[in-house]
């Protein structure tokens, strides 16, 4: 069994700060000094939405270890995944919703497909 890793980040009100670290967690390349304990985000690497060239969303495992707030849609020491679709982060329960709500959208696209296809005359 592997050791558990940490990684330690200067902060500007609580020093040198050392921390476990997820085994999803990609690093902290974005952290700088002067930024506070509370703001440390662990983030797991993007899923990206793109559609020829459009960016529409990006997706991503997300854990506030020492936020302050603690809600969990928007800053919470539980890990979620963030959706920048809504600018919310959500629980398996709503990532679950989300896809649900997505698929709809897809099946009114794929109907509005087969409508178009109908009055240009294609064969669908
Ligand atoms: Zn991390």
């Amino acid at each position: 069994m592997s050791e558990p890793r940490t990684v330690t980040l200067a902060t500007a009100d609580h020093g040198d700060v050392t921390l476990d670290e997820p085994s999803w967690c990609i690093g902290h390349a974005d952290h700088r000094p002067d930024d506070q304990r509370a703001d440390i985000l662990h983030r797991g690497p993007d899923v990206t939405l793109t559609f020829r060239g459009h960016h529409i969303a990006d997706v991503g495992l997300v854990q506030s270890p020492f936020t302050v707030t603690d809600v969990p849609e928007l800053s919470s020491r539980t890990p979620g995944v963030s959706v920048s679709l809504i600018g919310r982060t959500l629980d398996p329960s709503g990532l679950y919703s989300l896809a649900a709500a997505l698929d709809g959208y897809a099946d009114q696209l794929r109907d509005l497909a087969d409508q178009l296809s109908t009055i240009l005359g294609g064969s669908e």
